[in-house]
């Protein structure tokens, strides 16, 4: 046991808190730093999702993957910044305001998890924690030029994780290498009986190149379409070639379902958000209300005052498309249109190991880029979501940069098995 003096600056408000003393204890992670995002409760800790509405929660217990980092010896230095609930993808949707990119501070971390990339990437920390509903680990790891693992659905537990989405969000690491990502999720991964998704799948792999020869990688022709810049292409396709150099066999394929992945992605995280949030009443948690007139005064007006921009689109959004009379319309489509998604990987995953492709279509947007335009920032998560609608994993890996910017390749597995991803990773980095 020991205890650390964290007094790294933070110019690109990667953190909303910060731990200046930090304890830590033996094991795998004794004295290594780490920064969980916002939105992973840390007992005695301020814990925020990124919104005024939780601004001063101090959670009572730790997060199922927290008390591991503990029990792993790890120092927990402070917890990031990130978009409101993980609404979003460039960090620009906090409530304390957005977290710069350090390889170019006029552009977005991406998000939502922008605040761990940007701790990992300016090296205040050599890992951290994210979460990823639809990209936010992958993109954000993309856009900093660092390492981001989305595990398989359950493999880490979400006991303690504050819901955006939870049919479709998990937590995983960051970190600067491959390596680094799977030491962290060998912590993380495990049954948990606490999270009723929990698969009992821990994780013990030291990553290894050895598997390459002979591996099958599907690229399908829809993470190459329209909307994907021909800068970022090349690279990618460039990453490819050399993983066939190693001894893959490339593998051109189709993924038919990516014609709606995104809407499917977006009326279920919006529905699941519109419950998810309602609890957030003005009475259990945040700012002090005032007394109103009525109850129903009191909890319109805290949402109305403590709510961003696009917390309250999105829960519009949801009411709207579970509102009687239109479930069939949409959700019960986005849920066919899922299932369809889930259908096309297991096609692929008959014939290839692993599939292949760009993590984000473009690099780092300019800070404001996107914010007067929700739905071109909707856009850039197409390629992301497809692995959370199956819950299979996917790791992105720097592959050089375009304009200085970084380049992210997404490589994406088989239900539990990340292994391969990141032994494929590994093998390319
Ligand atoms: N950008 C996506 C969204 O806004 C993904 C967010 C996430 O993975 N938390 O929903």
């Amino acid at each position: 046991m020991g205890s650390i003096t964290f007094d790294a600056e933070d110019r690109w408000n990667a953190f909303i808190t910060l731990c200046r003393e930090a304890d830590h204890g033996d094991g795998p992670l004794a004295g290594v730093l780490v920064a969980v995002k916002d939105n992973i409760s840390t007992a005695g800790v301020q814990t925020t999702c990124g919104s005024r509405i939780l601004q001063g929660y101090i959670p009572p217990y730790d997060a199922h993957v927290v008390e591991l980092l503990k029990a792993a010896g790890a120092a927990i230095v402070g917890k990031t910044n990130m978009d409101e609930f993980g609404m979003g993808t460039t960090t620009e949707s906090s409530a304390f305001g957005p977290t710069t990119n350090p390889v170019d501070t006029a552009r977005v971390p991406g998000g939502s998890s922008g605040g761990s990339a940007a701790a990992v990437a300016a090296g205040m920390v050599p890992m951290a924690l994210g979460t990823d509903t639809g990209g936010s680990i992958r993109c954000p790891a993309a856009f900093c030029g660092i390492v981001g693992l989305k595990p398989t659905y359950g493999r880490v537990s979400r006991y303690g994780l504050i819901a955006y989405a939870n049919s479709l969000e998990g937590i995983g690491p960051m970190a600067r290498n491959v390596a680094d990502v799977s030491s962290l999720f060998s912590v993380i991964a495990g049954p948990d009986a606490r999270d009723a998704t929990s698969i009992d799948r821990p994780y013990s792999h030291t990553p290894s190149s050895d598997g390459i020869a002979g591996l099958r990688i599907g690229v399908p022709a829809e993470f190459f379409g329209a909307g994907v810049d021909p800068g970022v292409a090349e690279k990618v396709r460039s990453a490819i070639d050399s993983l066939a150099d190693l001894g893959a066999e490339i593998v051109e394929c189709s993924m038919p379902s990516m014609a709606f992945a995104l809407a499917a992605y977006y009326v279920t995280c919006t529905s699941e958000a519109s419950s998810n949030l309602a609890r957030f009443d003005g009475i259990r948690y945040g700012p002090d209300i005032e007394s109103k007139r009525s109850w129903h005064d009191a909890y319109q007006e805290h949402r109305r005052e403590h709510f961003g921009k696009e917390v309250r689109r999105r829960i519009m959004l949801g009411t709207f498309a579970l509102s009687a009379g239109y479930y069939g319309k949409y959700y019960a489509k986005a849920q066919a249109a899922r299932k369809s998604v889930g259908e096309d990987f297991a096609r692929l995953f008959a014939d290839v190991d692993v599939i292949a492709g760009p993590t984000m279509p473009t690099t780092a947007f300019a800070l404001g880029e996107k914010t007067a335009d929700p739905l071109s920032m909707y856009l850039a998560d197409i390629l992301t979501v497809p692995a959370n609608l199956a819950g299979v994993p996917a790791i992105s890996v720097p592959c050089g940069s375009v304009d200085g910017l970084p380049v992210g390749l997404q490589l994406i597995g088989r239900h539990c098995e990340e292994e391969r991803i990141i032994d494929t990773a590994y093998a390319y980095e």
